[in-house]
């Protein structure tokens, strides 16, 4: 194991995707570079490592793909409606889904630079791969993208991460595990060092920039019944037990301003007995995001949230919250055969807690923790609410809906008549927090002056400003890609700055 050094130019605090791409641009603009990863070797990476790689990221069409993804045959082409996914495409969806409040610059940059960040992790070694399996529906023979999310990492996030710690090694950068980043020593010239514990030591290590990629406070209890609000305590956590908000604190603690949707989150339905923290032998497979083809029922027996809204990957980050909500914190999600082929590979794994049955009224009585007479009355209500006039197809917003109803359907609407029933009990699980620091364009942390404090940059989910009340599936890597290389080239051109003043 790496011992942590004396001094560095360079520190990068933080493991997972930010970090590394901090790392690895700081160290090509010439910087010597250390990181600093909380967690031991084995539970490294961050919540990066508990992904399925999914990455939001424009595209002009297939041969954009083609320069990314070069093993793409001429056949898994001929096989695929990629469509697009323009620069515009990703504007609006930023906007729509953020309620119009994310930060137009920060916005401007993660938008235009997607594209070319992720060529440079491919020069860095990282691979990736369409995501035939969960963003696209074979319906005719072809398969067809939606959602604006085509592109995942090889290997996933356990591949991201263990591709960029190869490239980071390659690098010649040092990576220190099990070495946690305590607090900032600074002074009216910014920056100088760090407290950092490493084998229960505490030592100081100094610095000339540091880069703070240490995640959001997802992972502390208290920071989240104290800033999302009450019951928000009682979530699962869905990734790393490390990120308890330790960089936030910390830059806050030198007099940095906070930024960004403090009180929001990013939380799914998650398995309703999945444990306190993600599990890295099942990633993310305790979520459950096939629920636009099904419909949900709380305690009450009552549908609480409008299952088919839009296009799973602008629903889900939110969803979680409303689940949250609900009596017990909890939900079923009920399918019948129609739709279960069309069930993503989460919903088949060992640990779920899942009852079938023969007829509705034998399933409604296996639903833990639900009235069952009411559920039946809602479902009865909800099958004569269907519309059958559009066609069902999950490749696009078939409008395939429910009239008459409090709680509308508004696509994908079938009736629940095909035995057997499926349902499957999901709670709330916390995926990462939105508030956090306040960055400006070259990725240095600014005071509540909104002056920027000297030697130190931040990215990653600890930068607060991009998503508010909700999010497009995918764009937390880009996010933490775009902005981890810009604070790294930044810390580095300072560094240099200093040598040669020095
Ligand atoms: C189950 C799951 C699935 C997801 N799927 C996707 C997906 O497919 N696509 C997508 O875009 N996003 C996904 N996300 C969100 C995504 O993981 C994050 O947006 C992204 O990984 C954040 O990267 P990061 O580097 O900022 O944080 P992390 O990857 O969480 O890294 C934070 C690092 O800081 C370290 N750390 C914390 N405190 C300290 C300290 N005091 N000193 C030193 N180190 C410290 C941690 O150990 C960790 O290594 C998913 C998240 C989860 C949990």
């Amino acid at each position: 194991m790496s011992q942590v050094p004396d001094a560095a130019e360079v520190v990068i605090v933080g493991g997972g995707n930010a970090a590394f791409c901090a790392a690895l641009a700081a160290c090509e603009s010439g910087a010597e570079v250390v990181m600093l990863e909380r967690a031991p070797k084995e539970e490294s990476g961050g919540n990066s490592r508990f992904t399925a790689g999914a990455i939001r990221c424009v595209y002009d069409g297939v041969e954009d793909l083609r320069r990314l993804m070069p093993d793409l045959t001429d056949e898994e082409v001929a096989k695929t409606d990629f469509g697009t996914y323009s620069e515009e495409q990703f504007f609006d969806d930023m906007g729509r889904v953020t309620e119009y409040r994310c930060d137009p610059d920060m916005v401007e940059l993660l938008v235009r630079q997607s594209r070319e960040t992720l060529l440079w992790m491919r020069d860095k070694g990282i691979r990736f791969q369409p995501i035939w399996g969960r963003q696209a529906f074979k319906v005719d023979g072809r398969f067809k993208f939606w959602g604006g999310l085509t592109v995942e990492t090889w290997g996933g996030g356990p591949g991201l991460v263990d591709g960029l710690t190869a490239a980071a090694e390659k690098a010649g950068i040092k990576i220190c595990y099990g070495a946690r980043a305590l607090s900032l020593v600074a002074g009216d010239a910014g920056v100088t060092a760090l407290r950092v514990r490493q084998g229960g030591r505490s030592k100081e290590l100094r610095a000339k920039a540091v880069v703070l990629a240490s995640g959001g406070f997802e992972a502390n209890h208290e920071w989240r019944a104290r800033y999302l609000g009450p019951g928000w305590d009682l979530a699962k956590v869905r990734g790393s037990r490390f990120n308890i908000g330790d960089g936030i604190r910390m830059a806050l603690d030198i007099g940095a301003a906070p930024f960004g949707h403090w009180s929001g989150c990013h939380a799914v339905g998650w398995e309703r007995n999945a444990p306190e923290f993600g599990d890295l032998a099942v990633g993310d497979a305790f979520q459950k995001h096939s629920y636009p083809f099904s419909i949900m029922i709380n305690a009450e027996g009552k549908r609480f949230v409008d299952e088919g809204a839009d296009f799973r990957n602008y629903t889900y980050a939110k969803y979680g919250g409303v689940i949250l909500s609900q009596p017990g914190q909890f939900a079923w999600q009920i399918f019948d055969q129609k739709v279960t082929h069309l069930l993503r590979d989460e919903y088949r794994i060992r640990q779920v807690t899942k009852v079938s049955a023969a007829t509705l009224e034998e399933l409604v009585g296996k639903l833990d923790g639900v009235k069952a007479e009411q559920a039946l009355a809602t479902i009865d209500a909800y099958n004569a609410a269907v519309q059958s006039d559009s066609p069902f197809d999950p490749n696009i917003k078939d409008g395939r809906r429910t009239e008459g109803l409090t709680i509308p359907k508004s696509n994908w609407a079938n009736r629940l008549d095909e035995p057997p029933f499926e349902a499957y009990a999901v709670t709330c699980g916390i995926t990462f927090t939105f508030g956090g620091l306040r960055i400006d364009r070259e990725g240095r942390v600014l005071d509540s002056d909104h002056e920027p404090i000297a030697g130190l940059y931040a990215a990653g989910e600890l930068v607060g400003g991009l998503f508010y009340f909700n999010y497009p599936g995918g764009t937390g890597l880009m996010a933490g890609s775009v902005f981890g290389r810009l604070a790294g080239e930044s810390a580095a051109s300072a560094v240099a700055m200093k040598r040669a003043a020095e």
